[in-house]
């Protein structure tokens, strides 16, 4: 594995780290991005959450075989009128999982179940609310298409079809769907590893008291909340003091033992001149000030082989850069092909909001379905990147593009949710 150059992101002729546009900033995280390789063979409920190393290929058609999509009567067409009911001897019945195995001669009808195989001399299923059953004979009305109610071997999918792709994720809808092939075991990446730690004298872990003027850390229980709903492995290296030698070491250890290490409070992100000095040393890492609110501050780079986040201190910002910036970076790294993002929708705006041009804004909001059946949005109130409580109380942001400036109640604003189905 090679590891790339950031110098030519520095070389760029618009690159400005002190207001680097959150487009841009995405482009050049994701251009330096090295994924996994190490694969591994897993049974497929094991596979949940992992991502696809390789493509799945049916081995089968999927219905296996052409079947009844109803209750009814399984008949040839050609023994239909089109105009006047017509009368059919009963022959056998094919139950799903117990097919009917006899032939089925002109004038004669097999009753059939749904999901049961159709007789290969039928080819129309006519349903059982259009019969009328007596003496061992079915009268049936006119009008049926040849083909009506008949499902296809292979309709869903081929034999040899490509099912699945590399870079796909397990969800439960692709556990069902290699299980209807009888694939019993999948290749998938390794799960990434990720080691994170915070910096700062004012502190303290759970578990511990606050001296004067301290805090417990958040950061580290959202960080582990949100990697681990991602599927990353994670490394939880406490907090460390902004001390040179312990920074040092916490960096060289977590950079031996992860893909990936993930930091946040103002050491992490360069503001201590001995911080870039150090990283220099160690690896290289790039210091941006996105113009973006909250989350100004943000380090990326490579500390040895790891790819590195430094994320800045505030509970609301870490949150804000992770969603933005190292959510999506991380899938990459886990094998992941994305696809257009995280969706946003356009959503009315309840209240006003101030906002001077200049910055990207994600404040917090609180999306709702107005008494109009429209989706509307308010902000949750203090914006301060300090309020934790406000991601907590929101259920998305609220995107407000970097010209945009104060807003009026009733305009239409970019939302995007917190929570999707799957
Ligand atoms: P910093 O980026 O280190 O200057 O921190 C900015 C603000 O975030 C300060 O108020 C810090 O106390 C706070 N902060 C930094 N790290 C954490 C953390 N892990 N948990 C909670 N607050 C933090
Ligand atoms: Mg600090």
């Amino acid at each position: 594995m090679t590891t790339p150059s950031l110098l030519d992101i520095t070389q760029a002729e618009d690159y400005d780290p002190n207001s680097m546009p959150v487009d841009q900033a995405r482009r050049h995280i994701r251009a330096f991005l090295t994924p996994i390789t190490t694969v591994e063979r897993l049974a497929v409920r094991d596979a949940l959450g992992r991502v696809l190393a390789e493509d799945i290929v049916s081995p089968i058609h999927v219905p296996g075989h052409d079947n009844s999509a109803m209750d009814g009567y399984a008949v040839r067409h050609a023994d239909l009128a089109a105009d006047a009911d017509v009368t059919l001897r009963v022959v056998g019945t094919s139950f799903a999982g117990k097919p009917y195995l006899g032939p089925v001669a002109p004038g004669e009808a097999v009753r059939i179940f749904t999901g049961a195989v159709v007789p290969p001399d039928c080819d129309t299923i006519i349903m059982q609310e259009r019969a009328r059953a007596a003496d061992g004979k079915v009268t049936l009305g006119a009008g049926a298409r040849q083909g009506q109610n008949r499902r296809l071997a292979g309709e869903d999918i081929k034999t040899g079809a490509v099912v699945l792709r590399r870079g796909q994720p397990v969800r439960p809808a692709e556990l069902g769907l290699i299980a209807s092939l009888g694939i019993v075991e999948v290749s998938v990446y390794r799960r990434l590893r990720v080691a994170f730690f915070s910096t700062g004298d004012e502190l303290v872990s759970l578990g511990g008291s606050l001296g004067p003027g301290q805090i417990f850390d958040s950061n580290r229980y959202t960080l582990y909340g949100m990697l681990t709903e991602i599927g990353a492995e994670v490394l939880d290296m406490g907090v460390i003091r902004d001390e040179p030698e312990a920074v040092e070491q916490a960096f060289a250890e977590a950079a031996a033992n992860a893909d990936v290490v993930l930091t946040s409070g103002g050491v992490s992100v360069g503001d201590a001149d001995y911080v870039k000095q150090m990283l220099d040393r160690l690896g290289q890492v790039l210091f941006w000030k996105i113009a973006m609110k909250p989350g100004r501050p943000l380090a990326f780079g490579r500390i040895g082989r790891a790819h590195f986040f430094g994320l800045p201190g505030n509970p609301v910002a870490t949150m804000v850069t992770f969603y933005q910036f190292v959510r999506d970076a991380l899938l990459v790294i886990s094998g992941r092909s994305l696809g257009d993002g995280v969706p946003t929708f356009q959503a009315r705006l309840a209240s006003p909001i101030r906002k001077a041009p200049g910055r990207t804004e994600f404040q917090r909001g609180v999306l709702s379905r107005g008494e109009d059946g429209q989706w509307t949005v308010r902000t949750t109130g203090d914006q301060g990147s300090g309020i934790l409580s406000s991601m907590s109380q929101a259920n998305c942001f609220v995107v407000l593009p970097t010209a945009q400036g104060n807003t009026e109640a009733g305009a239409m604003v970019e939302v995007q949710p917190f929570d999707g189905i799957l």
